[in-house]
């Protein structure tokens, strides 16, 4: 049976105080914690079966699951190890993972984790550490809890990582190297996007305009314009005479 990875995605999506200041950059929007942790986790899920394992989300949807539940939700599925995602806050900067003190498994664990971590968005190193937190006392399993950066950072860069696609993706990529890495299990890279076929420039004076569809429900040609932009095409609504 495949090996089964417990994901905790840290915190309910309102949990107080779990958020960025509002960032001015981003005309005075608030992060908040669990939206990064959220994604990540459901990646990290996505990448962890391309790689062959089995994945529990312990505090799935949005309230805020107690620790105790998610830690006993791992421990009666037997889960082989347990991953906490989080973000920092307490105006520092960097990636830092932790375990369990005297835990040599779970020590492992988090160092082939923040190995791979470490690598990608180049931020500060802070090292793997130990601490007595509650997810990681009273899992059974060898346990790791990441913490990917700070929402208080000075300047607010590692704040803004936290809606940045390319970072939370590769967020979840380079935990389950490090997954990967501990279990002795091949990584299993993502299948590529095939890029859209590239765009010959128009003649002079004459337009090529490829039309996907017409509707007489705006709601309709939005839908269709998101689905064209999600496989990465350019889509533009414009209107005529029915
Ligand atoms: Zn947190």
């Amino acid at each position: 049976m495949a090996i089964l990875i417990a994901i905790d995605d840290g915190h309910g999506q309102e949990t107080s105080g779990k958020r960025t200041p509002a960032i001015s950059a981003l005309g005075g929007r608030v992060i908040r914690e669990n939206e990064f942790n959220r994604k990540v986790a459901d990646l990290l899920a996505i990448a962890l079966q391309r790689c062959g394992f089995r994945t529990l989300f312990v505090a799935p949807g949005n309230a805020d699951t107690p620790l105790s539940t998610r830690t006993a939700t791992a421990n009666r599925a037997n889960a082989a190890a347990y991953i906490s995602i989080h973000y920092n806050a307490g105006g520092g900067e960097g990636v830092e993972t932790y375990h369990y003190p005297g835990s040599s498994s779970g020590k492992r664990l988090a160092e082939a984790i923040h190995w791979h971590v470490k690598q990608g968005t180049p931020q500060k190193d802070r090292g793997v550490k130990s601490a007595n937190f509650q997810v990681l006392r009273e899992t059974k399993m060898p346990a790791a809890l990441v913490e990917y950066g700070f929402m208080d950072d000075p300047g607010l860069d590692e704040a803004r990582l936290m809606i940045d696609p390319k970072f939370i993706f590769e967020s979840a990529e380079e935990t389950a190297k490090g997954i990967c890495d501990y279990f002795k299990v091949k990584y299993v890279e993502p299948k590529s996007v095939t890029p859209p076929p590239p765009v010959t420039p128009p003649v002079e004076g004459e337009l090529f305009v490829v039309q996907a569809g017409a509707f007489k429900d705006k709601k309709n040609a939005e839908e269709l314009a998101e689905r064209l932009k999600q496989a990465g095409f350019d889509a533009i609504i414009t209107t005529k005479k029915a």
